[in-house]
């Protein structure tokens, strides 16, 4: 007993010797956070829940005691970000077919307008296939009509198999409709689900139809065989190359109400006014959202604390931002906690549409999700590799904090999954750093089991190793790209 004693306390005089040690991020900074972000109060941190309210309050107060200065348009801490979420309300629908009404003895359908009262009349019904064809594109003539599609989608190319990017693409060919055909078996469930959701979107950047819904195959086969068309043809045409679609000869009426919930969210943003006015800007960021109350009422628990995802990584910015707080840089380096990312990465949408400083003067951003999953040691990876001029020197910095580098690009599968993908697309060089995507069959591990249910807990087994490890990397990134002598950039006129 009094030997391990000795041992340990050998241990921490060897710690204290080192100053690189000592003045690093520890497991326990981070546990306090997350224990509280991710506390059963916090309801999961649901955008527009009272969940929010206690979320952004608390990081508004933590990184006003770092020491960062409120940075938003307004002079506050948070930047509004005007939200809208949908519920099925009340509908009635009649399909006809050479004016005679089809009867279609199903339930099975679900119609959500883009606003609360939508009523048309005589929409001619086309059938689309999986909506695009094998090269992305739609070739269906559904200007001004009710589109169907396959929800499920094996002809199509990688970057259009979600719903979401065909009912985009069918939005864009000018559709008033799109209602998704699920699978009764498989599909349908799922499909009814997503629909129920009452997902949320950001207006400024939606692209939705002024209708939209699903059907069960049940309900599509009943309605297209009323209208005398073989449903088993309609599918086989639907596998060839380039389908063009299939007007069905069949009109529908809709009059549909829907719950339309428009309010504010909150991004909250601080930063470390720099020496060297104009020199540009470092950016970190993080979503604190989460999934909020997530399981039916009769569930043991119901909430989705977002432990790992992503209060963890709101832990990492508010120790990083004390630590870079403690001596001034040369450029302004920006602290944004963002909204909604779980709905589609609406906060940092919102942001890259509405910065409050150029997105241009940005010399790097760094996005911090998902950082509690691997153990000290892990290598270094990059999401974003290879899409900037960066990744030598972010290997250099890794390197020489003691860390190995991960030298493969497949930790870029997550790009469009995360917060910085927004800043990506306008041209900012926007990196995720560290070791949490580093060993992907770990990081398979967490999405294939705690991740976004109600395990997804703080624990003593949280592994918070590795996430301190990166904050130490994310506090040298910061005062290597914040500071001109050392990283000069070709932006603000250097
Ligand atoms: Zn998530």
């Amino acid at each position: 007993m009094r030997l391990v004693k000795r041992a340990a306390l050998a241990g921490l005089v060897l710690l204290a010797a080192s100053p690189a040690l000592a003045k690093g991020v520890s497991e326990a900074d981070l546990r306090g956070h997350i224990e509280i972000l991710a506390s059963d109060e916090y309801e999961g941190r649901q955008p527009g829940t009272a969940g929010e309210a206690k979320t952004v309050k608390y990081i508004a107060e933590q990184w006003a005691k770092a020491g960062l200065k409120p940075a938003a348009a307004d002079g506050s801490w948070f930047e509004p970000v005007p939200l809208i979420q949908r519920a099925q309300g009340s509908s009635t629908h009649i399909f006809t077919a050479k004016g005679r009404k089809l009867r279609i003895v199903s339930d099975d359908i679900i119609l959500i307008g883009k606003e609360a009262q939508y009523a048309k009349s005589g929409l001619p019904v086309v059938f689309t296939g999986a909506g695009v064809t094998s090269d992305g594109s739609v070739q269906a003539d559904v200007k001004g009509k009710a589109a169907l599609l396959m929800f499920d989608a094996d002809t199509v190319p990688d970057r259009m198999k979600s719903p979401r990017a065909r009912r985009e693409a069918l939005v864009a060919a000018g559709a008033e409709a799109v209602i998704f055909i699920g699978d009764s078996q498989g599909n349908w469930p799922v499909l009814r689900r997503a629909l129920l959701s009452r997902t949320i979107g950001l207006e400024t950047i939606e692209q939705r139809a002024a209708l939209e819904g699903g059907i069960s195959t049940e309900f599509a086969v009943a309605m297209v065989t009323a209208a005398g068309r073989d449903w088993d043809k309609l599918r086989a045409h639907a596998k060839q190359k380039d389908y063009a679609g299939e007007a069905l000869g069949i009109d529908a009426d809709f009059k549909v109400t829907t719950d339309v919930y428009r309010f504010n969210s909150s991004n909250v943003i601080g930063k470390l006014p720099g020496r060297k006015k104009g020199s540009g800007a470092v950016l970190y960021m993080g979503h604190w959202d989460h999934l909020g109350i997530c399981a039916p009422e009769d569930a043991p628990d119901r909430i989705c604390n977002g432990a790992v995802d992503n209060a963890s990584g709101i832990a990492v910015l508010t120790e990083v931002a004390e630590r870079l707080a403690k001596k001034r840089h040369d450029r302004d380096i920006y602290f944004l906690a963002t909204t909604a990312e779980e709905s589609g990465l609406l906060g940092a949408y919102a942001y890259a549409a509405k910065p409050v400083f150029p997105l241009d003067q940005i010399v790097i951003s760094l996005n911090v999700d998902t950082i509690a999953v691997a153990a000290r040691g892990a290598k270094v990876a990059i999401i974003g590799r290879g899409n900037t001029k960066l990744d030598n020197i972010v290997e250099g910095i890794a390197r020489k904090a003691g860390r190995q580098t991960e030298g493969s690009s497949d930790a870029n599968a997550f790009i469009e999954r995360q917060d910085g993908w927004a800043l990506t697309q306008k041209g900012v060089p926007a990196l995720m750093v560290g070791g949490s995507f580093a060993d992907l069959d770990l990081m398979q591990k967490f999405l294939g089991s705690d991740y976004h249910g109600i395990n997804d807990e703080l624990t003593d087994k949280t592994e918070l190793g590795g996430a301190a490890e990166d904050a130490d990397l994310h506090i040298a990134l910061g005062q290597y790209f914040a500071d001109t002598r050392k990283y000069k950039s070709a932006k603000a006129g250097e």
